[in-house]
Parts: C-alpha cells; structure tokens; sequence
C-alpha cells in the first residue's frame, strides 16, 4: 500500500505592535522545533503536538492512513513583531526541510495567522507562499487558522484549503484539524481515482472590533450569530466557512473580520465568504461592550469579600493580558484592591522571574518584601509576602482547550499578601485554565474575587466559578486595552469601521471559476 505522504509544519504567535520584539528564546521555551523534533513531539505521550495537529494526523490515521512527513514548527507565546532573524532562520529551516522531504501528495499547516516581524506584516502569508512555491501548484496544500487571524490575499492564493477556529474561547482546535484532514482527503488520488479539486476566497469588512467583542457561545451578541451563520454555512455541504475576527493590536493593512471559505470552486468559496461578511457588515454596530472602572470593579471585588451572600466575582485584567502580548507586570489591579482593603482574593499569574527567584531564596513560609509594577513605574509599590509555594511550574491543563495539555510556566511562587494570595511565574501565561492557581496551591473556591490577566479564554475553563454576570472586563491601561481609540494607529487600512465614522463596504462582484 502506498501510503499518500503529507508534509506537516506550522508557525503559530500573535504578534502585537505595542509589545516588545519575540526574540528566539520565546520559541525556544514554547515550541521550536525542526524535522524529527516535530515528530518526537507528535508522537509524545501527552503529546506536545498543537491540538489542531494532533486532530489533523489522527483523522488522517483514521480514514485510511498517512506517512506524516515532518518539517518545521515554531510556536510562541503571544509578543511583540518576531525579530527579522528569527523568521528568517525559521523560513531557511522549513526551506530545507521541504527541499529534502521527497515527493509530497499533501501539505498541512498548522497556522495563527496574526505574525508579524520587524519587517513584514505578513509572515504567515510568506510561509504559505513558500510553501507553495517549492511544492508547486498541484499539490494539496490545507491550513488551520485562530480565529484572530489576520488574513491576507498571499494566504488566500496559496492555499486550497483555509479553516479557522469557529470557537472563542477557542476549544475547537482539535475538531478543526480533522476538517482540515477529511478536506485533504477528498483531494487525495487514490487507486486510480483522480482527487477532487477545493478552492478557497475571502472577504474583508473595513471593520475592526476588540477581541472582547468575539465570543462565540450562543446569546454571546452579534459575533456569536455570524460565527453560527457561517458554521450553517459549513454543514450545507461539505465546505468550510469561517468569521475571523483578527487581532487589531497587530496593526496591519490586512487587519479587518474576515470571512473566508472554502468549496469545489472559487466562485462558489467566493458567493458564501461574501454572503457571510455582508450579514457582518450589516451589524457593524452591534460590537460595542461595555467595561466597568478600577474603581467601579475592585468596589465589587470588595464587597464580594465582605458578604459572603454576594456572588464570587472574576475581574479580567484587559489592559495587561499576556494572551495578547502584554507584558503581565502592571501592579494597577492589585494596588486598588489592597488599597479597597479587599479580602479573599487571587491574583495572576504575574511574570517577574526576579520576584520569583527571591521567593525561592527565602524557601515556603518566610515574609519577604515583594514589589509589584513594571521597574520604572511612578506607582511601583511594595508589601510584606509570605511565601506560600514554590514550584517548578509544570503542570497537566484542566478543562477545555487546556485539557491534557502540558504548560510550563518556570519556576513559580504563591505569595500571601494583606487580603489575598498572587501567583507569580517566570515565563508569561495568561491563566485560561483553573489548573494554573490549582497547581500553585489556590483553592479557587475559596477566593471571593479572582483577579485574571487575560481578556476572555479563561471563561471556558472558569465556568463553574462564576456566571457570566459576575465576570467584569476591568478597562486597566496597557497595550491589549480594548479601548481602540487610544493607540497610535500607524499600518490599520483606514477608514475603519470601529475608529472612523466614514467607513464604507459594498460587496465586490466576483466572477471567475
Ligand atoms: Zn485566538
């Protein structure tokens, strides 16, 4: 049996243009990893594979097999523009992988879609590109996307297959990769049997929403209906559509909802991406959400700790959300709360490797002086901190998107401080999973008020916690706010619905086949 061989790589960071550059050291203690390392890393027990691989090749596995082929993968936390050196020896490294690899049926790509580098506004549309220029034009090529992609027309041309997340929190990454391999499956020749062909197209809206505004659980708001209009659109045949909302903070000129899809030919991926993004279009009003004031929401945190009769509450940390970039050092949440004398509470994970390094010299149950806020900040405070825990900061995820999957967060510390514990770690993680205060020693049940730097994930695995009336956005400074209006704008299309009043979109006429 001649086994069809797929080539499988992927590249996966947000990048935010406010933060710092992704240097080499952030892939490395996430995912770097080039040929054989990605296979020993599929083949691990957890697997160390992203989920969507891991669907990808176990669907592939199930409807007749395959001989994975393994290239380059590279993943990190979400940062600043990756440093142009990096990208570079990551395109040389999947260049030569791809060269060496032999005759290929197949290419599957794990993707994000929201890169950026120093240089180039579209790393992830030049992967594709690559990708496709040394495979050439008649092989396959299938990618899965975040649905925070920002999608650009390089992506479009050199792919067939395009499926995004349809989920936000993202829980779906699995079940997408299986798209993707059953997608690649109907492509595939097989005993004779020439492949079928797939074509994929996209439309973008001049509309830019805060990532707080696309959650996708049903009654979520405008969003949660286009995303479920385009999973209808889905289950009509046997296509792919997919909204995706982008990632604003990355700044570029592809950023915008897109909506991508994917059919037997490009006029008909053309007709449903269109369909779906005029009906975006149409409620272009509906994204705005409220947040609640520092003050406003540490009042309620407080009350919270008072009376044990009031609901516990999550504050969400928006300004300063490591899952967007943010650097996870403000201390503006946690001042406020000890200033409102707020008792019972949780705060995390900040990431401050020399706090955390301080705590492990002084070994579990010392006092020690902890300081909080970025070096440099005018409100840089410090407090007596009674070390709680210390550990290396591994630990098995939870719930959700988060189950079985291995995090490391380096060595980390749990600290005791007037009214409240803080986790702290050495490498930044925005807590999406129960398990990064569980593993540290926080009985979360216990807490009154649970004070998260992220924007939204969280919510998939802190369900149980509290209702989504007891979730408050807390508007912090910091360079993942929401508020859009305050940064410096400089790559953004512009006019752009969300910033300007005088943005306008009327859908193009395709034709073609
Ligand atoms: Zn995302």
């Amino acid at each position: 049996v001649n086994r069809p061989r797929i080539a499988v790589l992927g590249f996966q960071i947000e990048c935010n243009r406010f933060c710092p550059p992704a240097t080499l050291h952030d892939f490395q203690i996430d995912a770097w990893r080039m040929g054989s390392d990605l296979a020993a890393a599929w083949s691990a027990t957890p697997s160390l594979a992203p989920k969507e691989m891991q669907g990808f090749l176990q669907a592939m596995a199930d409807t007749g097999g395959c001989t994975p082929v393994p290239i380059a993968y590279g993943c990190a936390a979400p940062n600043g523009p990756v440093e142009d050196a990096v990208f570079a020896a990551f395109q040389d490294a999947l260049s030569q992988q791809l060269q060496a690899a032999g005759p290929l049926d197949g290419v599957y790509c794990a993707m994000h879609g929201a890169a950026a580098t120093q240089s180039d506004d579209d790393p992830d549309g030049a992967v594709l590109a690559l990708v496709r220029r040394i495979v050439g034009p008649q092989v396959p090529i299938v990618a899965t996307f975040d649905l925070h992609a920002n999608v650009s027309e390089r992506t479009i041309g050199s792919l067939d297959v395009f499926v995004g997340y349809l989920t936000n929190p993202h829980i779906d990454m699995y079940e997408r990769g299986v798209d993707a391999a059953i997608m690649l499956r109907r492509m595939l020749a097989d005993e004779g049997r020439s492949g079928e062909r797939l074509a994929c197209a996209m439309a973008r809206l001049p509309l830019l929403v805060p990532t707080i505004a696309m959650l996708t659980a049903p009654g979520g708001g405008a969003f949660a209906d286009i995303v479920a209009a385009a999973a209808a659109a889905c289950r009509k045949g046997q296509r792919h559509a997919s909204v995706m909302g982008g990632f604003p903070h990355t700044d570029t000129s592809k950023n915008g909802i897109t909506v991508v899809a994917t059919a037997e030919n490009r006029a008909a991926a053309q007709a449903i991406a269109t369909e779906i993004a005029a009906a975006a279009w149409a409620r272009r009003d509906d994204f705005a959400r409220p947040l609640t004031s520092i003050a406003d929401a540490v009042a309620r945190a407080a009350a919270a700790g008072r009376d044990a009769s009031l609901p516990r509450v999550i504050l969400a940390d928006l300004g300063d959300n490591p899952g967007g970039g943010a650097p996870a050092t403000s201390g503006l949440l946690l001042q406020a709360l000890l200033q409102a004398d707020a008792r019972d509470f949780t705060l995390g994970i900040v990431c401050d490797a020399a706090l955390v390094a301080q705590a492990r010299a002084a070994l579990p149950g010392a006092t020690i002086k902890a300081a909080f806020g970025p070096s440099g900040a005018p409100y840089r405070f410090s407090v007596s901190a009674r070390v709680l825990n210390l550990s290396d900061g591994r630990f098995i995820g939870r719930r959700a998107g988060y189950t079985g999957r291995v995090v490391e967060m380096g060595p980390c510390c749990t600290l005791a401080i007037e009214g409240g514990t803080v986790v702290v770690s050495t490498w930044r993680h925005a807590p999406n999973d129960i398990g990064f205060f569980e593993s540290q020693g926080v009985d979360l049940q216990r807490c009154r008020s649970i004070v998260l730097k992220s924007r939204g994930h969280f919510r998939a695995s802190f369900d149980g916690l509290a209702t989504d009336q007891n979730v408050i956005e807390v508007d912090t400074p910091g360079p993942t706010s929401p508020n859009l209006a305050t940064f410096q704008w400089t790559h953004l299309p512009r006019p752009i619905h969300g910033l300007d009043a005088d943005a306008t979109w009327q859908p193009a006429h395709e034709s073609g086949s």
